[in-house]
């Protein structure tokens, strides 16, 4: 067996990432920041056809908006958001060498249990009971106190108007809601999406490309009427089986997941708003189409210590990776009207819609799914990471997800094959070609199947007599000839993605 086969599959994968361009921390030369990442040629390629791909599940396959709006925002804003005083992580400071921590992290690395949502006064009674020391410097702690995770920055100069990098993209759609309500022809329920980047100034990440202090986050905030569109009017979500965990199973100490038909959870009351297992179910479609395996995905229900200040129920998508464990890759959040009634109330500005068909004026409420890129991409790389019985890595993503459609070869280095190469790669100009006439034909398929090419096309000395060419399957390595007319049709027919199963 070789060596390779016998590391772990994360440690591959890290390694693998920073020789081959898919990422690797950003500005290693000054030292590096933790939480920051760059995204190199193969890496930003499988992350913008992962986000065209949620695009295509999450806002056209519903028929939402999508809009762009900017990363700074008033502090008027986070203060009608609640951000400004919840979106917080509790926090010791050393008061002898000045490192700050986590409360929760350091001292569960400590050893101590503290219990869940527990106030700044109880993390301090703790500490001192259990006489918990800085891991630096052994030094004593100061009070505990809230560390605010937004990045604060100042709007112009001379002014002081403070102004805070999003934390989500969210408050950039609430704030535009009554402009988006008219685009939208005036009527619930309506989806808005966006994607793009937010920050969280965590306070010490320390787990890779996992906790980010700037990440790329897609989003859809959906409006609706409580009373008449409380869920789906099509009720083909309701027939399929989502995996869950329930806060009440939680509370009775069951670990892992059972499946279970939507439409039982919906009869037993357990979804706040029927929306939100309408986005399960669409999850669970698009997990799938990026060969997340079924039992390493799972709907946990977030116990009402752990939920965002603005949401009434919570449930995380969490995948299993082998570094972290069961780990949160989007969130599906009943958001109610609190973020709308905020606005209302910091800028004066009514929110309220008419309902025509009850004559009613209401706030729209809102379910908002809710997921993290990154994290999503590290997910669709370690489930589809392959080392092969002869230690050659494969990454086995489903085409439509890889960071070139194809590689074209010449077999030989020879002018007249490496012509006939160019030729056929211009032929295929409007899919994105991996050329590469350099080092033997093994070496160059292993550095295609490295980076996850699902197809190579190799010109060889059949090609001058017939017109034809190998088309070589990544995940079989199978070889197939094809005449060089019908490679693009073939080719667009291979790289097809699926479609939502609701
Ligand atoms: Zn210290």
């Amino acid at each position: 067996m070789s060596a390779l086969r016998q590391q772990r599959k994360s440690d591959v994968l890290m390694e693998l990432a920073k020789r081959r361009g898919i990422f690797w921390p950003s500005y290693e030369i000054y030292g590096g920041v933790r939480g920051l990442l760059t995204l190199g040629n193969v890496g930003f390629e499988i992350k913008r056809r992962l986000e065209n791909l949620w695009i295509k599940y999450f806002v056209y396959s519903r028929n939402f908006q999508i809009i762009e709006s900017p990363v700074i925002g008033p502090r008027p804003v986070y203060v009608a958001s609640g951000h400004e005083t919840q979106f917080t992580d509790k926090a010791l400071k050393c008061g002898k060498c000045g490192a700050v921590f986590r409360a929760d992290h350091l001292l569960s690395e400590a050893g101590v249990t503290i219990p869940e949502g527990a106030s700044l006064q109880e993390i301090d009674e703790i500490v001192s009971i259990n006489s918990v020391k800085c891991p630096n410097c052994k030094g004593d702690f100061s009070k505990a106190f809230h560390w605010l995770l937004m990045f604060k920055t100042e709007i112009g100069a001379g002014s002081g108007e403070i102004g805070y990098l999003r934390p989500e993209t969210a408050q950039g759609i609430f704030t535009e809601f009554k402009r988006l309500y008219v685009h939208g022809r005036s009527s619930l329920p309506m989806g808005v999406a966006q994607v793009g980047r937010v920050f969280r100034n965590e306070v010490s990440p320390r787990q890779g490309p996992i906790r980010l202090r700037e990440f790329t986050i897609m989003e859809v905030e959906f409006f609706f009427d409580p009373d008449s569109n409380p869920g789906p009017s099509e009720e083909d979500y309701l027939k399929h089986e989502i995996p869950v965990l329930t806060a009440e199973d939680q509370e009775k100490g069951v670990t892992g997941f059972r499946k279970m038909r939507v439409k039982e959870g919906v009869e037993t009351g357990l979804f706040s708003s029927n929306w939100i297992p309408f986005f399960l179910v669409l999850t669970k479609s698009f997990l799938k189409a990026l060969k997340i395996p079924e039992d390493a995905f799972r709907f946990r229900e977030k116990l009402p210590s752990e939920r965002a200040h603005y949401a009434k129920q919570l449930f995380d998508c969490e995948v299993l990776l082998e570094s972290w464990g069961w780990t949160e890759v989007a969130g599906f959040a009943y958001r109610t009207d609190y973020d709308l009634s905020g606005h209302m109330k910091v800028s004066g500005e009514d929110m309220n819609v008419f309902i025509s068909s009850s004559g009613r004026r209401i706030v729209p409420h809102v379910v908002e799914p809710s997921f993290g890129a990154e994290r999503l991409l590290y997910a669709l790389l370690e489930h589809n990471l392959r080392i092969e019985e002869d230690g050659r890595i494969c990454l086995s993503t489903p085409p439509y997800l890889s960071p070139f459609d194809v590689s074209v070869f010449p077999l030989l280095s020879k002018p007249d094959f490496v012509r006939k190469a160019a030729e056929v790669a211009r032929m295929l100009g409007d899919f994105k070609v991996n050329f590469d006439d350099s080092g033997s034909i093994g070496r160059r398929y292993a550095r295609s199947d490295e980076i996850g090419i699902p197809f190579a096309v190799t010109i060889d000395h059949q090609t001058f007599s017939d017109d034809s060419v190998t088309l070589r399957f990544r995940d079989t390595r199978e070889q197939r000839r094809i005449g060089i007319g019908s490679l693009h049709a073939e080719l667009s027919k291979l790289l097809s993605a699926p479609k939502p199963d609701v």
